[in-house]
C-alpha cells in the first residue's frame, strides 16, 4: 500500500504534505521550493493547461481562461447567491451545466468544464509534487474542505480527486485537521476546549472542540463560506476602481486585463500592511484614458484606509463565533487556546478581533498556511496505522430533514451532530385510504425547503387502509462516518419498510467521471492513472442511537 498524503485544497492556495520517516508531518515542497501552490488553473492559447504561479501569471496576459477560487463552484448550483455575486467579478465565464451546476467555460475552442475538472488539475499537480518530494508513486490522499461544505461539495472534492487519479480515502474537516497539527491532543490533562479561528482565502470556519485522552470531538461548527481574504482584496480593489472612475471618468470594470492587474496589486499591498502602516501601489501602463493617453497609477496605501473599508467584514466574523459557542452552550470562558490558521489571520485587526471575542491570544504556533495540509497528514498517518492513536470525531455541516405540507421544511438531524448519528421520527398518514407516503429529504437551515439542497426522497407504498391518522410510519435516518445517509421508512403494523441510500453526486455521473479520465489519459499532460478500488475507506461503523422522538420537530433557532 502506498503512502497516504495529506491535501489542503485551498481557495486560493494548496498545499500538501506527508509523514516523514519518524512519523512527524512535513510540507512537501515543490522542485523551486515553494510551500503552497496557487490554486490557480490556466489553459493558455497553444493548447496547454499550467497550474499554480505559472497559471497565475497568465492572469494578466489570459484572464478569461484563467481560473482561480474553483471551489466556490465546486458541487454548487449557478444561481446559489454567492455563486452568482463570484460570476461578476471573476475575469472567466462561469456557466450552467445542463443541471443547473456551475462550471467554466474556457479554453480555445471554449468549453464547458467542471469545477472538478478545474481543482483535479490542482490535485494532480500536487500529487505530482508529493511523488517528487518523496521518490514514490502517490495514489491515496486526505484532502480537507471547510465544515461548511455539504455532502453535494464534499462528494464533488472526490470526484476530483478520481480524476486526478487519487483515491480520496477521507474528506476532513479543515479546522479538525488544524487542531491536529496544533497537537491540541497532546497539551495537558484533561478535557480542553479549544476554538480553531480558520480565515483563508475565500471562506471563515469556527469551531468549538473539545479534545481528552487523545480523542478530539467537534462540538460545533460554524462560519460564513463567502468571506475570506479575497473579500478584504476586493474591497481595496473597488475602492482604487472608484477613484479611478472619479479622477479619470475611466470605468475599468470591462477592462479585463487592467482587472486582474489591480486584483494582483490589492491583495500583495494588503500583505505588506500586515506588517507596515503604509505601502506603495504602482501600476505603470494600468489602461489609456480616455484621450488615449497610457494611465500610470500610484497610490500610497494605508493600513487605516483598508481597515475602514473592510470594517463590515470584520463584524461578520462575530456572529459565527457567538452562534458556535451558543450551539455548545459554552462561554468564550470556557475555551481554553484559540488557534488560527489562514493566511488572512496574520491581518493584525483579524487578531485583535479573535482577542475581544475569546478573551485571549490566540495561539499562532504553526505557520496558518500550512497547518491544514500538516493536519490532513498526521491523520492519513492515523488513518494507516503510522501514527499515534488519536480518534477523531466528525459532525453533520447541516440539518437534515424532510418537507412538511406545501415546503416547510423540519429538521430530523441538526448540523453539528457527530457522526455516526442515527435519528427516528413517527409520522402519521393525513388522509383516509392512503396509499403511499413519499418522503423527500432536504440538507440545509432555511425553514422554507426551497432554500435547501434535495438530497433525494423514500417512497413506501401499499399502506394498510384507514381513517387519516391511523397508520403510523417510521422514518430512520442514519449518517455514518463516511457521511453516507441512509434512510429507511417503516410501517409500524405491517413492518413494510422502504430504504435508499443516498450517496450525494457531487454534480458529475460515473460515466462523466470515467470520460474525463479517459480524454486525460490521451493527453500527453496526463500524468495520473486511476486508483484501484480501495475498501480499506468503506468501514460498517455501529450508529450510535439517540432516543425515539415523538415526532415533534426539534425548536429552531432563529436565524
Ligand atoms: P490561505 O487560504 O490560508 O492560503 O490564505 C490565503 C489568504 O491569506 C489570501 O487572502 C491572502 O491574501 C491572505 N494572506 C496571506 N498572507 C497574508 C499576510 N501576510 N497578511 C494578510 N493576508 C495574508
Amino acid at each position: 500500500m502506498s503512502r497516504i498524503i495529506g491535501i489542503d485544497l485551498g481557495t486560493t492556495n494548496s498545499c500538501v504534505a506527508a509523514l516523514d520517516d519518524r512519523g512527524t508531518p512535513r510540507v512537501l515542497a515543490a522542485e523551486d521550493g515553494s510551500r503552497t501552490i496557487p490554486s490557480w488553473v490556466s489553459w493558455t492559447p497553444n493548447g496547454a493547461v499550467v497550474v499554480g504561479a505559472p497559471a497565475q501569471r497568465q492572469a494578466v496576459s489570459n484572464p478569461a481562461n484563467t481560473v482561480f477560487g474553483v471551489k466556490r463552484l465546486i458541487g454548487r448550483k449557478v444561481n446559489a447567491e454567492d455563486v452568482t455575486w463570484f460570476a461578476r467579478l471573476a475575469p472567466f465565464r462561469i456557466v450552467a451545466a445542463t443541471n443547473g451546476d456551475a462550471w467554466v467555460r474556457i479554453g480555445e475552442p471554449s468549453t464547458p468544464t467542471s469545477p472538478q475538472e478545474v481543482a483535479a488539475h490542482v490535485l494532480r499537480r500536487l500529487r505530482a509534487v508529493a511523488e517528487n518530494a518523496l521518490g514514490e508513486p502517490v495514489t491515496r490522499a486526505v484532502v480537507t474542505v471547510p465544515a461548511y461544505f455539504d455532502e453535494m461539495q464534499r462528494q464533488a472534492t472526490r470526484h476530483a480527486g478520481t480524476i486526478a487519479g487519487l483515491d480520496i480515502v477521507r474528506i476532513l474537516n479543515e479546522p479538525t485537521a488544524a487542531a491536529l497539527a496544533y497537537g491540541a491532543h497532546r497539551v495537558g490533562q484533561g478535557r480542553r476546549l479549544i476554538a480553531v479561528f480558520d480565515l483563508g482565502g475565500g471562506t471563515f470556519d469556527i469551531s468549538i472542540m473539545a479534545v481528552e485522552n487523545g480523542i478530539f470531538e467537534v462540538l460545533a461548527t460554524g462560519g460564513d463560506s463567502a468571506l475570506g481574504g479575497e473579500d478584504w482584496d476586493r474591497r481595496i480593489l473597488e475602492m482604487l476602481m472608484d477613484e479611478i472612475f472619479d479622477k479619470h471618468r475611466i470605468d475599468l470594470t470591462a477592462n479585463v486585463v487592467a482587472m486582474s492587474r489591480l486584483r494582483e496589486a490589492a491583495e500583495s499591498a494588503k500583505r505588506m500592511l500586515s506588517t507596515s502602516s503604509e505601502t506603495t501601489i504602482a501600476l505603470p501602463f494600468l489602461c489609456n484614458d480616455n484621450n488615449g493617453a497610457p494611465l500610470n497609477f500610484t497610490r500610497t496605501l494605508t493600513r487605516r484606509e483598508v481597515e475602514a473599508k473592510s470594517a463590515e467584514l470584520l463584524e461578520r466574523l462575530q456572529a459565527p463565533c457567538k452562534r458556535a459557542l451558543a450551539d455548545t452552550g459554552l462561554t468564550a470562558a470556557d475555551i481554553e487556546e484559540v488557534l488560527l490558521v489562514g493566511g488572512m489571520t496574520r491581518w493584525p485587526a483579524v487578531q485583535t478581533l479573535v482577542e475581544s471575542i475569546f478573551g485571549k491570544k490566540p495561539s499562532k504556533g504553526a505557520n496558518p498556511d500550512e497547518v491544514v495540509a500538516l493536519g490532513a497528514a498526521a491523520y492519513a498517518g492515523i488513518l494507516s496505522g503510522d501514527a499515534d492513536d488519536a480518534a477523531l470525531l466528525d459532525v453533520t455541516p447541516r440539518d437534515i430533514g424532510i418537507k412538511v405540507g406545501e415546503s416547510q421544511f423540519v429538521t430530523i438531524i441538526p448540523r453539528n451532530s457527530m457522526l455516526p448519528v442515527r435519528a427516528r421520527r413517527l409520522f402519521a398518514t393525513t388522509s383516509q385510504d392512503q396509499k403511499f407516503v413519499a418522503i423527500e429529504l432536504y440538507q440545509g437551515e432555511d425553514e422554507d425547503v426551497g432554500g435547501n439542497r434535495r438530497l433525494g426522497r423514500v417512497v413506501l407504498g401499499d399502506l394498510p387502509p384507514g381513517p387519516a391518522g391511523s397508520v403510523r410510519v417510521e422514518l430512520i435516518l442514519t449518517i455514518d462516518v463516511e457521511s453516507i445517509l441512509e434512510v429507511t421508512a417503516r410501517e409500524l403494523k405491517s413492518g413494510k419498510e422502504a430504504s435508499v441510500t443516498i450517496r450525494p453526486t457531487g454534480g458529475l455521473s460515473q460515466d462523466e467521471i470515467f470520460e474525463i479520465v479517459a480524454r486525460r489519459r490521451q493527453e500527453s499532460s496526463m500524468v495520473g492513472k486511476l486508483p484501484a478500488h480501495d475498501d480499506s475507506s468503506v468501514r460498517n461503523v455501529s450508529a450510535s442511537e439517540i432516543p425515539l422522538s415523538d415526532g415533534v420537530p426539534p425548536k429552531r433557532e432563529p436565524k
